[in-house]
């Protein structure tokens, strides 16, 4: 096991695992639960916390993070369907799966 993202809002976290179980790797949440409701500043000893299970992998978990960051500079969305916040770096909505609108 090994801390590859954390982050103090829940739904960015929650969309790095998204992210990282996409490409098939095995990753876990953690601290889910310890900070204040969704979207909210957590403090920085309990911020929500993404582990891969399997060491190994945590070199492509990084990049792959790294890589959506990059790309998304820029405001967070809120999802069409679900209505739900997510980071700009990400592509699809972490609560629903369904696809960022770009238009
Ligand atoms: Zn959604």
């Amino acid at each position: 096991m090994k801390l590859v993202y954390t982050h103090p809002n829940l739904y960015a976290v929650a969309n790095a695992q998204t992210l990282v179980e996409s490409v098939g790797i095995g990753c876990e949440l953690h601290n889910e639960y310890a900070g204040g409701g969704m979207g909210e500043l957590a403090p920085i000893d309990t911020w929500p916390e993404l582990w891969v299970v399997d060491d190994r992998d945590y070199d492509r978990a990084v990049q792959l993070i790294d890589e959506a960051q990059a790309r998304g500079a820029g405001e967070d969305w809120f999802c069409g369907r679900c209505g739900e916040r997510n980071g700009a770096s990400f592509e699809v909505c972490w609560a629903c799966g369904r696809e960022r609108r770009t238009s």
